[in-house]
């Protein structure tokens, strides 16, 4: 059987509406309840999802719990080839996904939706071919004694996701769990339930049913009982801190593995001898203002030497000015909307406490004049200069189009202020020195730390935060070994 590609985004997301994917079949909520998922460039419904509750959370773990074994005993490059065949099948959908991502979450068909649809697929080829690398090791311990591990599968895994970039987050966490052996109940955003759902009906052809189940649903209502429930034995997370913490003390309490992938404040320092050209192009890529900066490693906190300051803030202003703000599937729009009207006070309330703590707000673009677009959630892009270390858009996470730009004039000045932040996701610099920039990429307290170019995930490189940024790594070998497998030593006595 083979899901022919729609790619009218309107019919897809009212196709698709109303269910969960539970033991390999769309179906609604135990309690019926549904909830309305909203165009946020018109404030239209497109369609609902399922309000999910404890009862769907058990229907899907009990589901998953059954699988997982059949699944599991499965050669692991029998799994392997699955998951590559639903790679293959998931790169036949990327316009589709796409136009649907783009409707369901604001986001920029042209710039960000088709991109995360694109580069989707890739991370279910990426963990496929890793099948093999299931191994363990012989460990020299006595002549008569075989001494060995073995990489075994947790059993259910429950992944709970935000919404910014929700196809993609969701890979990261479901292509390796499912290589290991692990069956998987995904609990999708409330506000972008519909295009990752599409993705586990597409897989679901192709996978026995069970092991990849999906449930849409609230926070506490349905990813509360997901973390809680008996039967799950590891979770991962990505999301807020606040959220985070939340989950970590339910894992507590069942003493289960968590991984989490949470805020960040990313800075981004230039110093004088950057190359301008390649450093306004990488602060236009670092703010995601394509993506309303709704970006966990959105570069937020950016440090220009005085030397070059006035020149780039003008140039970063022009170029931002230029970009286009529009209806997100229209291929001329380069940024969408913001993802909730809640998610739009905040942005506005950021800008206003930046302003009243005497920071100057530089608002870019212009807002869309469609008439269409009248009830759209759109907000000019902000670059905050002359603003105060310690006002609220310049130390706290903002997840909005709000960028704010300081001036230093001693590298350890900048590094200092760089460093001081509870997040440490990711960070770059901008030099044609050496020295500066190894010596920068050691000291820059972030997981990912990039010279002269900003972050691009890649399906083979660890991905992943210290301090309040998160615990654990994504992506890489190493996540699917260390996150979703135990380590099993035995000792084979043949005297
Ligand atoms: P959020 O924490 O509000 O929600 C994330 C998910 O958690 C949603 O599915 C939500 O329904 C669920 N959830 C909420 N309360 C819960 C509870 N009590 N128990 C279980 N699940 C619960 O975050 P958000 O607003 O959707 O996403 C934005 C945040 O995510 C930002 O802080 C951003 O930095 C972070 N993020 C991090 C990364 C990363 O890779 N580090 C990537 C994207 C987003």
């Amino acid at each position: 059987m083979s899901i022919t590609p729609n790619t009218d985004p309107y019919a897809l997301a009212d196709e698709i509406s109303g269910r969960h994917m539970i033991d390999g079949a769309l179906r609604p909520a135990a309690s019926g309840a549904v909830f309305n998922v909203v165009n946020p460039a018109t404030g239209s419904v497109i369609g609902s999802a399922a309000e999910g509750d404890a009862d769907d959370v058990d229907a899907a773990v009990k589901a998953a719990k059954r699988a997982q074994k059949e699944w599991a005993a499965l050669p692991a490059r029998e799994r392997g080839k699955l998951i590559t065949e639903c790679g293959r099948r998931l790169s036949d959908h990327v316009e589709e996904l796409g136009r649907l991502i783009a409707l369901e979450t604001g986001k920029a068909l042209r710039t960000e939706s088709r991109v995360e649809a694109s580069v989707l697929a890739d991370m279910f080829l990426f963990y496929g071919g890793l099948a093999s690398e299931l191994k363990g090791e012989t460990v020299p311990f006595r002549p008569d004694m075989l001494t060995m591990t073995i990489r075994q599968p947790i059993g259910v895994v429950g992944a709970i996701i935000p919404w910014n970039v929700p196809m993609l987050l969701m890979a990261l966490k479901i292509a390796p769990a499912l290589v290991a052996g692990n069956a998987v109940v995904v609990k999708s955003a409330e506000e972008a339930p519909l295009t990752v759902l599409r993705v586990v009906q597409i897989m679901n052809q192709v996978l026995p049913a069970g092991i990849l189940n999906i449930l849409s649903g609230y926070g506490p209502e349905c990813g509360g009982p997901l973390v809680a429930h008996p039967d799950v034995g590891k979770v991962t997370f990505t999301g807020s801190v606040e959220t985070g913490r939340i989950v970590t003390r339910t894992a507590a309490d069942k003493l289960i593995p968590v991984t989490l992938e949470l805020g960040g404040k990313s800075p981004m320092i230039v110093m004088a001898d950057a190359d301008m050209d390649k450093a306004i192009a990488g602060a236009l890529g670092g703010m995601r203002f394509t993506r309303q900066g709704q970006s966990c490693t959105a570069a937020s906190r950016i440090f220009v030497h005085a030397d070059i300051h006035d020149a780039f803030v003008a140039r970063l202003k022009a170029a931002v000015n230029d970009m286009v703000m529009g209806d997100p599937l229209d291929e001329k729009t380069d940024i969408g909307t913001i993802i909730s009207p809640q998610q739009l006070e905040k942005v506005k309330a950021y800008i206003e406490a930046g302003e009243k703590a005497g920071g100057t707000a530089n608002r870019c673009a212009k807002l869309p004049d469609d008439p269409a677009l009248k009830k759209g959630l759109f907000v000019q892009p902000v670059i905050f200069t002359d603003i105060a270390p310690d006002a609220p858009p310049a130390r706290e996470e903002i997840f909005g189009p709000v960028t704010c730009i300081f001036r230093f004039t001693d590298y350890e000045d900048a590094l200092a202020r760089a460093n001081d932040s509870e997040y440490g996701l990711a960070a770059t610099i901008w030099t044609r020195d050496l020295k500066t920039a190894l010596d920068a990429s050691h000291r820059l307290e972030a997981g990912f730390v990039q010279v002269n170019q900003n972050l691009v995930v890649q399906a083979n490189l660890s991905y992943g935060g210290i301090k309040s940024s998160g615990v654990g790594k994504e992506a890489s070998l190493e996540a699917m070994l260390e996150h979703y497998t135990h380590k099993k030593t035995i000792i084979l006595n043949m005297g």
